[in-house]
């Protein structure tokens, strides 16, 4: 992350939405920390944390106690009573609505869920309505934007959701010309994947790294890339693709006309689907004891040693590491960060996964690649929704 401001004329917005930046995620909180990490004049400081608490953006709060020599620094925070961003996260079985603070914290959320019977129409129609529930009940004027995060492929720089697949015929949607126009807030769209990474870059565990990836694993399978402390997306938008890395030539036909892919066999769906399979053919299994069998059973049941969950887990982790590995081999991070819906695999899914890239990895005994859970969980692309804006204002405010 790039921390260091200029006093030179011009830049004043520059170094406002840095001093901006650093407040909101916390790293710096008096003004004397904003002096030393920008490099900027005391004094420049000062205007500018004046400026950004006459207009609302931070706040000054209690006083600092632990100095040991002078006054003691008043401690400066977000104005969390007068700022909000609002998320939409849009994934192909259900949309997340929510209010996040200057923080990254999920104030006030609303879920439902997508079926066939949605079409575009429908689907911004009920992404609208949450929308205006939630301005309503938290107050419409410290909104100041919407990020959309959203399963691609989607034109971020046009703010339209092109053509997932599976997503019951829902394509080209001028998502962010019709909410803005509906709500005249601005707002923000960008892929599912980078928009977690943007959150765990900003807010999260990739704070100050880098070089990392984060991979998402649901019912479908991507990344996140940052690279040299920038998000990387490619020369179209459409990089880091990493569920269509094939690990069989031969394999089955993949939605994108390839054969083999990754997500063919490790998404969560299809997954489950060979473990359900697996489960009604086996004599003995804990797994057989569920009426439905989630992702978690079989992690649970590989836990406690169940013989056919930890075939199927092996299985598993053998076939993601191998693609995994493939893509790391090209880009080389510090660390990858697992979210979406596989981050219920914990700790636990973390290690085995990292040891088994590590052991395919060109360079994995000289540098290991560290495998974690990502800071946020199974909500890092809700998260991710909101810190899409954040970031925005992070660059220029408003
Ligand atoms: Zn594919």
């Amino acid at each position: 992350m790039r921390n260091k401001g200029r006093n030179i004329k011009n830049v004043g917005e520059g170094n406002k939405a840095l001093i901006l930046k650093l407040v909101y995620t916390g790293q710096c909180s008096t003004r004397a920390e904003l002096s030393d990490m920008t490099g900027l004049t005391k004094m420049t400081v000062g205007n500018i944390v004046h400026n950004l608490i006459e207009n609302k953006w931070i706040a000054e709060g209690e006083i600092k106690t632990n100095s040991v020599v002078g006054r003691n620094p008043v401690l400066l925070c977000p104005d969390e009573n007068n700022r909000r961003v609002m998320g939409v996260y849009i994934s192909r079985d259900k949309v997340v609505v929510s209010s996040i603070t200057p923080r990254a914290l999920i104030s006030k959320s609303i879920e439902f869920r997508l079926d066939h019977k949605f079409n575009a129409k429908i689907l911004m129609s009920n992404i609208l309505e949450s929308i205006q529930t939630i301005l309503d009940e938290e107050g419409r004027e410290k909104f100041i934007g919407i990020g959309v995060s959203c399963i691609g492929p989607v034109d971020s720089r046009k703010g339209r959701i092109l053509s997932p697949t599976d997503f019951y015929g829902i394509s080209n949607v001028e998502v962010c010309k019709w909410l803005e126009k509906k709500t005249n807030l601005n707002v923000l769209l960008e892929n599912d994947m980078n928009a977690s990474a943007l959150a765990e870059h900003l807010y999260g565990k990739g704070m100050g790294c880098s070089n990392f990836t984060y991979i998402g694993i649901t019912h479908g399978i991507g990344a996140g890339m940052v690279i040299n402390g920038d998000l990387y997306s490619g020369a179209h938008g459409y990089g880091g693709e990493l569920g269509h890395i094939s690990i069989d030539v031969d394999g089955p036909v993949c939605s994108c006309g390839n054969r083999g892919c990754i997500e063919v066999y490790a998404s969560i769906p299809n997954f489950m689907s060979h473990v359900v399979g697996d489960a009604a053919k086996a004599g003995k299994s804990i797994l057989k004891t569920h009426e439905v069998i989630a992702f978690e059973d079989v992690i649970e049941a590989a836990k406690a040693k169940d013989k056919l969950a930890s075939l199927v887990m092996d299985e598993y982790i053998s076939r993601l590491a191998s693609a995994i590995a493939s893509g790391m081999n090209l880009i080389d991070p510090e660390i990858i960060f697992i979210g979406h819906d596989a981050a219920i695999g914990g700790d636990w899914f973390a290690g085995k996964l990292e040891k088994e890239i590590n052991e395919r990895l060109l360079f994995g005994e000289e540098h290991r690649i560290k495998v974690e859970i990502s800071a946020f969980g199974e909500a890092a692309p809700v998260i991710g929704s909101g810190v899409i804006y954040l970031n925005k204002i992070f660059h220029s405010l408003l």
